[in-house]
Protein backbone atom coordinates (compact mmCIF):
# COMPACT_ATOMS: atom_id res chain seq x y z
CA UNK A 1 0.00 0.00 0.00
CA UNK A 2 2.50 2.71 1.01
CA UNK A 3 6.12 2.44 0.31
CA UNK A 4 9.35 4.24 1.13
CA UNK A 5 13.24 3.60 0.24
CA UNK A 6 15.86 5.89 1.94
CA UNK A 7 19.69 5.64 0.74
CA UNK A 8 22.01 8.91 2.47
CA UNK A 9 24.34 9.37 5.23
CA UNK A 10 21.54 9.70 8.14
CA UNK A 11 20.40 7.02 9.90
CA UNK A 12 17.41 5.74 7.75
CA UNK A 13 15.02 4.21 10.24
CA UNK A 14 13.29 7.59 11.40
CA UNK A 15 13.19 9.08 8.17
CA UNK A 16 11.57 5.89 6.70
CA UNK A 17 9.18 5.67 9.54
CA UNK A 18 8.36 8.85 9.36
CA UNK A 19 7.69 8.63 5.39
CA UNK A 20 5.37 5.48 6.18
CA UNK A 21 3.08 7.82 8.67
CA UNK A 22 3.03 10.38 5.62
CA UNK A 23 1.28 7.58 3.78
CA UNK A 24 -0.74 6.20 6.81
CA UNK A 25 -4.27 8.37 5.07
CA UNK A 26 -3.82 5.61 2.51
CA UNK A 27 -5.15 2.98 5.27
CA UNK A 28 -2.83 0.25 6.06
CA UNK A 29 -3.28 -3.15 8.45
CA UNK A 30 0.66 -3.97 8.76
CA UNK A 31 4.01 -2.25 8.75
CA UNK A 32 7.69 -3.23 8.24
CA UNK A 33 10.93 -2.13 7.60
CA UNK A 34 14.48 -3.47 6.53
CA UNK A 35 17.79 -1.24 7.30
CA UNK A 36 20.87 -2.47 6.04
CA UNK A 37 23.56 -1.66 8.51
CA UNK A 38 26.34 -4.51 7.89
CA UNK A 39 24.17 -6.76 8.18
CA UNK A 40 20.46 -7.00 7.41
CA UNK A 41 17.91 -6.48 10.06
CA UNK A 42 13.81 -6.50 9.56
CA UNK A 43 11.03 -6.23 11.73
CA UNK A 44 7.02 -5.76 10.69
CA UNK A 45 3.66 -5.92 12.75
CA UNK A 46 0.32 -6.23 12.10
CA UNK A 47 -1.48 -3.37 13.08
CA UNK A 48 -0.79 0.36 13.29
CA UNK A 49 2.63 1.78 12.47
CA UNK A 50 2.55 2.08 16.72
CA UNK A 51 2.76 -1.70 16.95
CA UNK A 52 5.88 -1.61 14.51
CA UNK A 53 7.27 1.46 16.71
CA UNK A 54 6.65 -0.54 20.32
CA UNK A 55 8.60 -3.68 19.03
CA UNK A 56 11.47 -1.41 17.46
CA UNK A 57 11.66 0.34 20.95
CA UNK A 58 11.66 -2.74 22.47
CA UNK A 59 14.77 -3.66 21.25
CA UNK A 60 14.12 -6.90 19.41
CA UNK A 61 16.55 -5.69 16.82
CA UNK A 62 19.78 -4.56 17.71
CA UNK A 63 21.50 -1.67 15.75
CA UNK A 64 18.37 -1.42 13.42
CA UNK A 65 18.75 2.52 14.60
CA UNK A 66 22.08 2.98 12.53
CA UNK A 67 21.86 1.97 9.52
CA UNK A 68 21.63 4.37 6.24
CA UNK A 69 20.11 2.32 3.96
CA UNK A 70 16.13 1.83 4.60
CA UNK A 71 13.14 0.47 3.43
CA UNK A 72 9.77 0.51 4.77
CA UNK A 73 5.74 -0.33 3.98
CA UNK A 74 2.51 -0.20 4.70
CA UNK A 75 0.40 -3.08 4.15
CA UNK A 76 -3.24 -3.19 2.65
CA UNK A 77 -3.50 -7.36 2.21
CA UNK A 78 -4.51 -9.06 -0.98
CA UNK A 79 -2.68 -12.37 -0.55
CA UNK A 80 -2.76 -13.92 3.11
CA UNK A 81 -3.99 -12.30 5.99
CA UNK A 82 -3.23 -9.35 7.69
CA UNK A 83 -0.80 -11.05 10.17
CA UNK A 84 3.00 -10.44 11.50
CA UNK A 85 4.58 -13.21 9.06
CA UNK A 86 2.64 -11.88 6.11
CA UNK A 87 3.69 -8.68 6.95
CA UNK A 88 6.66 -7.17 4.34
CA UNK A 89 9.24 -6.84 4.25
CA UNK A 90 10.11 -10.44 2.81
CA UNK A 91 13.21 -11.89 3.41
CA UNK A 92 14.93 -15.11 1.20
CA UNK A 93 15.76 -18.37 2.44
CA UNK A 94 19.01 -16.88 3.26
CA UNK A 95 18.63 -13.70 4.64
CA UNK A 96 20.67 -11.76 2.55
CA UNK A 97 17.28 -10.06 0.09
CA UNK A 98 14.67 -8.18 2.01
CA UNK A 99 11.57 -6.66 -0.31
CA UNK A 100 8.53 -4.70 -0.27
CA UNK A 101 5.63 -5.06 -2.58
CA UNK A 102 2.52 -3.21 -3.71
CA UNK A 103 0.32 -4.72 -5.71
CA UNK A 104 -0.84 -8.51 -6.86
CA UNK A 105 1.84 -10.51 -8.79
CA UNK A 106 -0.42 -12.51 -10.80
CA UNK A 107 1.35 -15.88 -11.41
CA UNK A 108 2.96 -16.39 -8.01
CA UNK A 109 1.19 -19.48 -7.42
CA UNK A 110 2.84 -21.17 -10.26
CA UNK A 111 6.81 -19.28 -9.59
CA UNK A 112 5.95 -20.62 -5.93
CA UNK A 113 5.55 -23.96 -6.88
CA UNK A 114 9.19 -23.70 -9.23
CA UNK A 115 10.71 -22.44 -6.07
CA UNK A 116 8.88 -25.20 -3.51
CA UNK A 117 10.33 -27.65 -6.16
CA UNK A 118 13.91 -26.36 -5.82
CA UNK A 119 13.92 -26.42 -2.10
CA UNK A 120 12.82 -23.48 -1.40
CA UNK A 121 10.67 -22.66 2.65
CA UNK A 122 8.48 -20.11 2.53
CA UNK A 123 7.63 -18.06 5.32
CA UNK A 124 4.14 -16.48 4.38
CA UNK A 125 1.34 -16.81 2.30
CA UNK A 126 1.57 -13.73 0.12
CA UNK A 127 2.54 -13.69 -3.65
CA UNK A 128 5.34 -10.71 -2.50
CA UNK A 129 7.79 -13.52 -1.07
CA UNK A 130 8.70 -15.16 -4.26
CA UNK A 131 10.12 -12.36 -5.24
CA UNK A 132 12.47 -12.08 -2.57
CA UNK A 133 13.76 -15.66 -3.10
CA UNK A 134 14.14 -15.28 -7.11
CA UNK A 135 16.01 -12.15 -6.24
CA UNK A 136 18.15 -14.38 -4.03
CA UNK A 137 18.53 -17.02 -7.05
CA UNK A 138 19.36 -14.28 -9.47
CA UNK A 139 21.97 -12.98 -7.02
CA UNK A 140 23.93 -15.67 -7.35
CA UNK A 141 24.19 -15.91 -11.00
CA UNK A 142 25.29 -12.05 -11.62
CA UNK A 143 29.03 -11.95 -11.72
CA UNK A 144 31.52 -8.75 -12.65
CA UNK A 145 29.94 -6.28 -11.68
CA UNK A 146 29.55 -4.03 -8.53
CA UNK A 147 27.31 -4.88 -5.55
CA UNK A 148 24.86 -2.53 -6.55
CA UNK A 149 25.18 -3.31 -10.57
CA UNK A 150 24.60 -6.65 -9.69
CA UNK A 151 21.30 -5.68 -7.42
CA UNK A 152 20.18 -3.82 -10.26
CA UNK A 153 20.52 -6.57 -12.75
CA UNK A 154 19.31 -9.12 -10.01
CA UNK A 155 15.94 -7.08 -10.03
CA UNK A 156 15.72 -6.90 -14.09
CA UNK A 157 15.95 -11.02 -14.20
CA UNK A 158 13.26 -11.08 -11.71
CA UNK A 159 10.93 -8.48 -12.95
CA UNK A 160 10.96 -10.04 -16.50
CA UNK A 161 9.70 -13.50 -14.97
CA UNK A 162 6.63 -11.51 -13.10
CA UNK A 163 3.37 -10.59 -14.02
CA UNK A 164 0.61 -8.11 -12.92
CA UNK A 165 1.27 -4.72 -10.81
CA UNK A 166 4.14 -3.95 -9.01
CA UNK A 167 6.20 -1.92 -7.00
CA UNK A 168 8.65 -3.20 -5.85
CA UNK A 169 11.69 -1.93 -3.49
CA UNK A 170 15.01 -4.28 -2.54
CA UNK A 171 17.90 -3.66 -0.22
CA UNK A 172 20.61 -6.87 -0.54
CA UNK A 173 23.03 -7.41 3.02
CA UNK A 174 25.95 -7.61 0.57
CA UNK A 175 24.99 -4.15 -1.22
CA UNK A 176 24.65 -1.81 1.51
CA UNK A 177 24.42 1.67 0.13
CA UNK A 178 21.93 0.87 -2.33
CA UNK A 179 17.92 0.18 -2.80
CA UNK A 180 16.56 -0.69 -6.18
CA UNK A 181 12.77 -0.43 -7.26
CA UNK A 182 11.21 -1.55 -10.05
CA UNK A 183 7.33 -0.66 -11.26
CA UNK A 184 4.65 -2.05 -13.80
CA UNK A 185 0.99 -0.95 -13.13
CA UNK A 186 1.73 0.65 -9.71
CA UNK A 187 3.20 4.11 -9.49
CA UNK A 188 6.97 4.54 -8.32
CA UNK A 189 8.79 8.32 -7.54
CA UNK A 190 12.11 8.93 -6.77
CA UNK A 191 13.21 12.04 -4.51
CA UNK A 192 16.29 13.97 -5.41
CA UNK A 193 18.51 14.99 -2.58
CA UNK A 194 21.92 15.80 -1.95
CA UNK A 195 24.03 12.98 -0.70
CA UNK A 196 20.98 11.13 -0.34
CA UNK A 197 17.86 9.92 -2.59
CA UNK A 198 14.59 8.11 -1.82
CA UNK A 199 12.10 6.62 -3.53
CA UNK A 200 8.45 6.30 -2.87
CA UNK A 201 5.06 5.26 -4.12
CA UNK A 202 4.01 8.85 -3.66
CA UNK A 203 5.96 12.48 -2.61
CA UNK A 204 4.32 12.97 0.50
CA UNK A 205 6.58 10.27 1.85
CA UNK A 206 9.62 12.29 1.40
CA UNK A 207 8.01 16.18 0.30
CA UNK A 208 9.62 17.61 3.72
CA UNK A 209 13.30 16.50 2.59
CA UNK A 210 13.04 17.39 -1.13
CA UNK A 211 11.01 18.67 -4.02
CA UNK A 212 13.22 17.59 -7.11
CA UNK A 213 11.28 14.32 -8.07
CA UNK A 214 11.78 12.24 -11.29
CA UNK A 215 8.50 10.32 -11.84
CA UNK A 216 9.44 6.38 -13.29
CA UNK A 217 8.02 5.26 -16.16
CA UNK A 218 6.25 1.49 -16.95
CA UNK A 219 8.56 -1.36 -16.62
CA UNK A 220 11.58 0.54 -15.20
CA UNK A 221 13.94 -0.10 -12.66
CA UNK A 222 15.62 2.09 -10.63
CA UNK A 223 19.06 1.89 -8.32
CA UNK A 224 19.42 4.75 -5.96
CA UNK A 225 23.03 5.61 -3.75
CA UNK A 226 23.60 8.20 -1.81
CA UNK A 227 25.88 9.67 -5.11
CA UNK A 228 23.01 8.41 -8.06
CA UNK A 229 19.99 7.60 -9.89
CA UNK A 230 19.96 5.10 -12.65
CA UNK A 231 16.94 3.77 -14.32
CA UNK A 232 17.06 1.02 -17.31
CA UNK A 233 13.92 -1.14 -18.48
CA UNK A 234 13.34 -4.40 -17.69
CA UNK A 235 16.38 -5.75 -20.57
CA UNK A 236 18.75 -3.18 -18.87
CA UNK A 237 18.35 -0.54 -21.70
CA UNK A 238 19.22 2.87 -20.21
CA UNK A 239 15.92 5.14 -19.31
CA UNK A 240 14.96 8.35 -17.89
CA UNK A 241 12.09 9.35 -15.80
CA UNK A 242 10.82 12.40 -15.83
CA UNK A 243 12.36 15.68 -13.98
CA UNK A 244 9.96 17.52 -12.16
CA UNK A 245 9.49 19.98 -8.98
CA UNK A 246 7.08 19.84 -6.54
CA UNK A 247 5.31 23.30 -6.10
CA UNK A 248 2.42 22.36 -4.13
CA UNK A 249 2.40 22.81 -0.41
CA UNK A 250 2.29 19.36 1.59
N1 LIG B 1 -0.16 -8.35 -2.54
C1 LIG B 1 0.72 -8.00 -1.48
C2 LIG B 1 0.28 -8.63 -0.16
O1 LIG B 1 -0.84 -8.97 0.01
C3 LIG B 1 0.90 -6.48 -1.33
C4 LIG B 1 -0.32 -5.75 -0.84
C5 LIG B 1 -0.15 -4.23 -0.80
O2 LIG B 1 -0.17 -3.58 -1.89
O3 LIG B 1 0.02 -3.67 0.29
O4 LIG B 1 1.06 -8.80 0.70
Amino acid sequence: CGIVGYVGNRPALGIVLDGLRRLEYRGYDSAGVAIVDGALLTEKRAGKLANLEKALADGAVAGLGEGTTGIGHTRWATHGGPTDRNAHPHRSHDGRVAVIHNGIIENFSRLRAELEARGVEFASDTDTECVAHLLAEELATVDGVTPEARLAEAMRRVCRLLEGAFTLLAVDAQAPGAVVGARRNSPLVVGRGAGENYLASDVSAFIEHTREAVELGQDQVVLITGEGIEITDFDGNVAEGRDYHIDWDA
